[in-house]
């Protein structure tokens, strides 16, 4: 195929890891994103051993695992008897097996964005898109951008490319970045439920760039319509019912000052159908989002960028390049898509049903083999071996 000229739309963790790839196999590559100063918003997020695999394609491995935490468990107890109702390891899928990496988002975005740079990706900030048209973009201030070989929607779960902005799930969470410090594991992501109606998480998640603390990501479920009520509530009310379903966090809690110290994420589930539209393809949380109980959307963001790299590497043309980007990607996607819908509501959710199932059916069940190593292979993003089929088209 000749050099081609890719806008990529998006500068989050699916748009510079499309960039780099891209780079690499000698593309030309502009990344437009809105914001003056690209940066990611949040706390902290699970790298699974697949996207660790592609942060090594990309060249960005070695100083991400500097930066990160090692996550050798998921563990989560249940109020009042304090049952355990989660626990996975990673080494459950064998001795050797890698494990996942708790990071800061901004430590991810700032290896990803200079691992960008230093491929000679260029980077357009400030430039709201707001649709696309015969493979130009079009900005919101009116302008039309020029004309490339192809387009990459890496705009997120709301792009404006992707159709009508998904609903949001009844449940979201807060979340903060603070000072690791208490008695937690620091090598797990450690939770307290009641029912499916609360909870409450502890993760490592290493620490920034340039500094030296340590630190954790903390976060407390909370839905769409209580966000009004507990942000009118005195911060002090909400520590006491934290403190009440896990009294540990109290030294986290002290760094939590007012509610503008927490930022409430909000979370959707929505696959498209297929990746590839008419003007432009879609990688990341613009093709596929959904909440984080699996910690799987940056990976999959990741696996996007390099299914799509390894089809325009391996195709003699844009449209089976794109055919073939699909169909490297879609059965691991429907698969994770399903497998999350359907764990979410065992921890996020009203209903008392799902939270028993949890405790007392799914809780003895996942202690007994084959099932751990099989929910470890999940939560590492195996199943499918969706690497295994890149390595194919290769
Ligand atoms: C609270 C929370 C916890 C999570 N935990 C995990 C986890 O543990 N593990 C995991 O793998 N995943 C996790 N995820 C999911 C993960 O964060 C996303 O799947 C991932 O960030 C998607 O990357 P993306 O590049 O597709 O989109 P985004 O990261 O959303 O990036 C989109 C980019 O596009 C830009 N943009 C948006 N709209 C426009 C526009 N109109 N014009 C120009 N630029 C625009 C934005 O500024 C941004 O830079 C979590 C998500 C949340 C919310």
């Amino acid at each position: 195929m000749k050099r081609l000229d890719i806008a990529i739309a998006g500068c989050g963790v699916a748009g510079l890891s499309v960039a780099t790839l891209l780079r690499q196999m000698g593309a030309n590559v502009v990344i437009f994103d809105k914001l003056e100063t690209p940066q990611p918003l949040g706390s902290g997020i699970i790298l699974q051993p697949v996207g660790l695999h592609v942060l090594d394609l990309i060249g960005a491995g070695t100083a991400i695992r500097e930066l990160g935490a090692p996550i050798m468990r998921l563990f989560g107890k249940a109020a009042p008897n304090q049952n355990v109702v989660l626990d996975v390891r990673y080494a459950d899928r064998g001795r050797n097996a890698p494990c996942g990496l708790g990071v800061h988002r901004g430590a991810l975005f700032q290896v990803l964005y200079e691992a960008a740079l230093a491929s000679g990706a260029e980077i357009e900030s400030g430039r709201e898109v707001v649709d696309v048209r015969d493979r130009r973009l079009v900005f919101a201030d009116g302008s039309v951008g020029a004309a490339f070989d192809l387009i990459v929607d890496a705009l997120g779960m709301r792009s404006p490319l992707a159709g009508a902005p998904p609903k949001p799930l009844t449940f979201g969470a807060l979340w903060a970045s603070l000072d690791w410090t208490g008695p937690f594991d620091g090598a797990a992501l450690e939770q307290r439920y009641r029912q499916a109606r609360k909870m409450v998480g502890v993760m490592p998640i290493g620490r920034l760039k340039g500094k030296d603390r340590k630190q954790a990501a903390f976060f407390w479920s909370l839905k769409h319509t209580d966000r009004a009520a507990w942000a009118s509530t005195p911060i002090e009310a909400w520590k006491d019912e934290v403190r009440a379903l896990w009294p540990e966090t109290e030294p986290l809690l002290a760094q939590i000052h007012t509610h503008d110290d927490l930022v409430f994420a909000t979370y959707a589930h929505r696959t498209l159908a297929d990746p590839v539209a008419r003007d432009c393809v879609h990688v990341g949380d613009s093709w596929h989002c959904t909440s984080p109980q699996l910690g799987q959307g940056a990976n999959m963001a990741l696996l996007d960028a390099l299914a799509l790299a390894r089809a325009l590497e391996t195709q003699s043309n844009l449209d089976a390049a794109l055919g073939e980007y699909a169909r490297l990607r879609l059965w691991h996607i429907r698969l994770y898509q399903t497998a999350s819908w359907m764990f979410t509501p065992a921890y996020q959710s009203d209903s008392a049903a799902f939270a028993a199932l949890r405790d007392w059916i799914m809780s003895p069940l996942s202690r007994t083999p084959p099932a751990p190593a099989v929910l470890a292979g999940l939560v590492a993003g195996e199943i499918g071996s969706p690497l295994r089929a890149m390595r194919r088209a290769r």
